[in-house]
């Protein structure tokens, strides 16, 4: 008779081989939600290792499951009379760290794929602020691109008279995302309001400060991935004092990414839209890209008008080939490729903070780790914005609103707390330095023994 026994690592990683494979065939179709899984299962194979209780308990194949999915259908009138309809997501991904959380995208792209990418990563992003706040995420694929104010209010009052059924202050919370901000999440509030008859402030968060929004909410994704990155830069003995900064997008994430870069004593040479990008040599004008996008609604091209010195150029990619210090990717999924990657390598980059949900793709990740390039992953570097989410859900449950210095220095300190979390889980589980590793561990255990404590259902 022969005794083979299995290694705790073989079992692992069979096990977590054998989810993934049952996850293709289920979800063949649903290309950015098996990259999120795959990025996120290749690094928990460690973890599995050491607490085989996790396997026991199926919490992979459990996890990977939504609690449940909500499609709905959104008729609106637009400004010719003419009756449209596009299609409504809300993906309650997982509730045992707290409501579920996360924003809302308005863009055509949208389909049941990049929700549930985006609302799986929002599950460990969430554990990681260690605020009490689980994983989902919403939206629908309408373009409010060239939309009057007006289509943008109907669009929102008709999107909310399904989802309000759906969610509460203490049962799933929305927020902005790609096309949603301030505004939206405004008609959107006013509209629950009226078919609820109830003035709940924390069922959406991104609100207008003085209207029960949080200061420093606006600003809270940008400012902390550059709070993330420069926890990266001074464990490395350096700065963003004097480096030359490459941000992609000119939206909410890129603008407020700019704003601390530059107040951290960089010189921010780029950013772009979905048109193209425009490179200014002497570091961008932020007051003109302000106006351009913020108040204008305008495209960057039109930043040359302000800076004579500058250009624009057409089409994404190519600004990834502009050398840099720091790359601040900010846009959107899959926007640096294996090969920008590795041009960025080879013109020196030596950190990339990812503002964007999964703006690097897998082959990317891997040339930065496999260069030695500092890399903050999205789940860790972008979640200041859902964490002064959860601040304001904090303040208005409290009916007490905080100054914009109080609810930054929060946001600083907890930026400084996911990097020490994601370090210490990289070494712990022996990948020192690998924070996107470290990230999903770190992420992950705090949600598996929230699932073991409240056995299997
Ligand atoms: P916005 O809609 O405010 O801005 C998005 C920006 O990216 C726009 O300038 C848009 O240009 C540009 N863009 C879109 N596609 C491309 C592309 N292929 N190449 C270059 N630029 C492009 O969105 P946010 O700033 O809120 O979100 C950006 C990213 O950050 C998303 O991945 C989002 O999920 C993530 N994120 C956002 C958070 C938040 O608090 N807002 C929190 C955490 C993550 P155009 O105007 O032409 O479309």
């Amino acid at each position: 008779m022969t005794i083979t026994t299995v290694s705790n690592e073989q079992l692992a990683k069979e096990y977590v081989d054998g989810v993934f494979e049952q996850l293709k065939q289920q979800n063949s179709h649903q290309a950015e939600f098996l990259q999120a899984a795959e990025e996120i299962f290749i690094s928990l194979v460690p973890v599995f290792v050491q607490h085989p209780e996790y396997i026991k308990a199926n919490i992979l194949s459990r996890i990977i499951e939504p609690d449940r999915i909500i499609s709905f259908r959104v008729a609106w009138q637009d400004d010719n009379n003419q009756v449209q309809v596009n299609r409504g997501y809300r993906v309650q991904y997982s509730n045992v760290m707290g409501p579920y959380k996360g924003g809302l995208r308005f863009h055509p792209s949208v389909n049941e794929s990049i929700i549930k990418f985006l609302g799986f990563e929002q599950i460990f992003k969430n554990a990681l602020t260690g605020q009490p706040i689980g994983g989902g995420k919403g939206g629908s694929n309408f373009d409010p691109k060239g939309k009057s104010n007006s289509e943008i209010m109907r669009f929102c009052q008709a999107f909310m008279t399904e989802l309000y059924r759906h969610i509460g202050p203490d049962v799933d919370v929305p927020a902005g995302d790609i096309g949603v901000g301030a505004r939206e999440v405004g008609y959107l509030w006013g509209q629950y309001k009226r078919l609820t008859h109830a003035s709940e402030s924390g069922v959406l968060t991104g609100k207008t400060p003085g209207y029960g929004g949080s200061l420093a909410r606006k600003e809270a994704t940008g400012y902390g991935t550059v709070y993330f990155v420069n926890e990266m830069l001074k464990d490395a003995n350096d700065s963003f004092e004097g480096k030359t900064v490459v941000v992609s997008g000119s939206g909410n994430v890129s603008t407020y990414a700019i704003e601390k870069a530059q107040a951290y004593g960089a010189k921010v040479v780029a950013c772009s839209d979905s048109s193209g990008y425009v490179y200014d040599p002497d570091g961008l004008d932020l007051e003109a890209i302000k106006e351009i996008k913020e108040v204008k609604g305008d495209r960057i091209s039109t930043y040359v008008n302000y800076r004579p010195d500058a250009t624009y150029t057409e089409g994404c990619t190519g600004i990834w080939t502009i050398p840099c210090d720091i790359a601040l990717p900010c846009a959107t999924q899959n926007e640096i490729n294996g090969e920008s990657a590795r041009t960025l390598i080879s013109n020196g980059v030596k950190a990339i903070g990812e503002g964007a949900n999964m703006p690097s793709d897998l082959e990317a990740i891997n040339e930065f780790l496999d260069a030695g390039v500092l890399f903050g992953p999205a789940k860790a570097a972008n979640a200041g914005g859902v964490a002064v989410s959860a601040l304001e859900m904090a303040q208005d449950s409290s009916r007490v609103f905080w100054s914009f210095e109080k609810v930054d220095a929060k946001l600083h300190q907890i930026m400084k707390d996911i990097y020490a979390d994601s370090k210490a889980a990289a070494e712990k589980y022996g990948y020192p330095g690998n924070l996107v590793v470290g990230a999903n561990i770190a992420g992950f255990v705090k949600v598996a023994d929230g699932m073991l404590a409240e056995g299997v259902y």
